[in-house]
């Protein structure tokens, strides 16, 4: 499933290839997905310029003339191709909506499994929209702060793992990179969140950026379904420190596998956690 640096290194591809772009005309192929596509939603695009392309969470948002934001996210498997029009590329199984450009450049939205979703938005009801408007901040923003993160999670009894995965609270820390921070900052997952000291609070807030930050410099992560727009792959994957290593040494850690068994594996809240069970006390 694409997390927050996957939707950002697609942002930062869409922004290359599409800003000031005019929609020429897309194509709506289906309308079922998870929430149907919006009716006449080919009319509404048509002849609109893309002013820019921004990230909100997991939504990719492509600001429209006319103040009307496509917001797409592309839910468990989603992907999104951009091709020159003149290589008559032709539709894929799977293939949802398509946008032709002005500049030459069609872009597809893909979601094999269907989870995705397409909206059009009025750009100044986006915040009160259903979709965004419980959302917790940014990651990467000033507002995602040591005191911010101490306030909000004093009331958590719960692990600290599973609310750093709560959208109200901060968004964008998907299971991967909640596994990645909690080990960077050297936090068992199963401490209660509640219990966290503000020492241990600030190297976890320094650390979710970090990962974060570090993520979205190697263009995401690789796993079983997504690809950057022009098909390559993300190389976060061969980083991890723990996730996805049950059994196999921490990178970058002093432990010995002799005696820990290396990284760890449970189940928390119904995902797979992974940590060191030496620097992760
Ligand atoms: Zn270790």
């Amino acid at each position: 499933m694409p997390e927050l640096p996957e939707v950002e290194t697609v942002v930062t591809e869409l922004n290359a290839v599409t800003k000031g772009a005019k929609i020429t005309s897309s194509e709506t192929l289906t309308q079922k997905i998870r929430i149907p596509v919006p009716p006449e939603l080919d009319l509404s695009l048509k002849n609109k310029v893309i002013l820019h392309v921004t990230r909100r969470a997991k939504y990719i948002l492509i600001h429209l003339d006319g103040d009307k934001i496509l917001v797409i996210h592309l839910g468990m498997s989603g992907r999104i191709h951009i091709h020159e029009a003149d290589k008559k590329t032709a539709t894929q199984k799977h293939d949802h909506l398509i946008l032709h450009l002005s500049n030459g450049k069609d872009v597809f939205f893909n979601d094999p499994r269907r989870f995705g979703l397409i909206e059009l938005i009025d750009e100044e009801k986006i915040n009160s929209h259903r979709l965004f408007s419980h959302l917790g901040p940014e990651p990467l923003s000033r507002n995602f702060s040591p005191s911010f993160l101490a306030g909000a999670l004093k009331s958590r009894k719960g692990p600290v793992k599973v609310a750093l995965m709560d959208q109200c609270l901060v968004v964008g820390v998907g299971n991967i990179y909640a596994s990645e921070a909690l080990f960077e900052a050297g936090i068992h997952p199963e401490t209660s969140a509640q219990k966290l000291t503000i020492q241990k609070i600030e190297k976890l807030t320094a650390a979710i950026k970090a990962v974060l930050k570090s993520a979205i410099k190697a263009g995401g992560s690789t796993l079983k379904d997504y690809r950057k727009t022009n098909g390559d792959l993300g190389y976060f994957q061969h980083k991890f420190a723990v996730y996805d290593r049950a059994g196999k040494a921490c990178r970058g850690c002093v432990c010995d596998i002799a005696k820990t068994g290396g990284v760890q594996k449970i189940t928390q809240g119904g995902r797979s956690t992974f940590y060191c069970p030496r620097k992760q006390l």
